[in-house]
Parts: structure tokens; sequence; C-alpha cells
């Protein structure tokens, strides 16, 4: 038993129309309503069932026909939630200037000053290093991003050139964990499928965390 079958010809346009753009008014003038009644319709349209069904339905379908199943999504978004931005760029303690006695000028007054300049970042530091005691300086590693794991290359979005160096882009991890969190109804989303401006664009509105949730999942074994 299909419910879009139930449709009247003008109804399933409507949904053909809306999961273009998602926007109720105008699907509803392309599907044939009267466009000065437009945004009514759309929203008369969004109360029915059968019309969210089939808009459910649709979308469905296409994910079907694009072959990208929730769970990949899902997958990808966890793999940059737990990629590690340290493979994009790190500070490592290095041989500061003196570590290794090489280069301390005793003509120079101002050493103090220069073991940034000095320091070499091809060595570890020197645990018997009298300036730094075996505790380096810090020195930005920036990967070489071709070769990066999956993961992080999921992470990585880019680099530029500016006046301050190398700044590197990244996907928003935080972000990533929230969308997770989303899929596995961590969150209590209410999703009006009628904005106020009757556009049918989805509204979403985070009400809260409900921990109860998410115990009957098993993460709970206490
Ligand atoms: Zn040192």
């Amino acid at each position: 038993m299909s419910k879009a079958k139930t449709l009247t010809p003008m109804m399933q346009m409507f949904v053909d129309e809306y999961i273009i753009d998602f926007n109720g008014q105008e699907a509803a003038i392309r599907a044939g309503y009267s466009p000065k009644r437009a945004a009514q319709q759309a929203y008369r349209l969004a109360q029915d069932t059968r019309i969210t069904d089939a808009i459910d339905e649709a979308i469905a379908n296409r994910r079907k026909r694009m072959h990208i199943t929730q769970d990949q999504v899902l997958i990808k978004w966890w793999e940059i939630a737990n990629a590690d931005y340290n493979e994009l760029s790190s500070v490592r303690r290095v041989a500061c200037g003196y570590c290794y006695g090489d280069t301390i000028s005793l003509d120079d007054d101002d050493n103090d000053n220069d073991d940034s300049r000095d320091i070499d970042p091809t060595r570890d530091p020197n645990p018997d290093c009298q300036m730094c005691r075996g505790e380096g300086s810090p020195h930005v590693h920036i990967a070489d991003t071709t070769k990066l794991s999956p993961a992080a290359k999921l992470l990585y979005q880019g680099a530029k050139e500016t006046k301050f160096g190398i700044e590197i882009q990244t996907a928003d991890r935080m972000k990533a964990l929230e969308n997770v969190a989303r899929h596995l109804g961590m969150f209590k989303d209410t999703v009006n499928h009628v904005s106020e401006d009757g556009s049918m664009k989805p509204v979403f509105n985070i009400v809260g965390v409900s921990p109860d949730d998410h115990s009957a999942s098993g993460d709970s074994t206490e």
C-alpha cells in the first residue's frame, strides 16, 4: 500500500517541486496553484500527512538513487570529529640554539635573544643543555598535507600564505560531533515543515539534550 497513490496529480506535482528547493510557496505556484493563495495552499498542504509522508519518501528515494546511506554520512562526520589537528600542524619542542654547542658565539652579547633563530627543528633537545636544560625551544611544524591520513584529509580544507605565515583551514570538529549527536537522536529537535513566512523551509529548534534518551542505546554499562 502506497500512501502516495492517494495524492491528486496536483499534490504529487507539489511534492516533486517542493523537494527541489524546499520552498513551499514557490513549489505550490510551480505545481499550478494560484500564485495569490500559494502561501496559504503551501501551509494547508504541509498539514496533510499524505503530503509530508510523500515528501519523506521522495527524499529517501533520492538518497537511494545517489547510493548514499545515512550511515555513510554519519561515518564521515564521526571521522572528522575524531581527526587529530596535530596531523596538520603541531607545536614541537626541538633543540635550542645551544643544545649541541656548535652555534654558540662567545662574542655575541645578545645570545639570550637569539635562540629562536638558531633552533634546529630536525633534532630533539639535549637533556644536558645548560641553556634550556633539555626543555628545548617551541617550533611550529606544518605537515606535508599530501601525506595526511584519510581522517586528517577530511579535516584539512586548504592553506593560504598570510603576512603572519601559513594559515591552515580546517573543518569544524565540534560541528561534526554535534551532527553525529543529532543523528543519534541525542538532541531533542523539533522540525516544523512550515516556517512563519509560509515558505516551508524546515525550522530546527534544539530544545535540549536528554541524557535518558541515549542511555537506552547501550552506552551505559552501569
Ligand atoms: Zn638547549
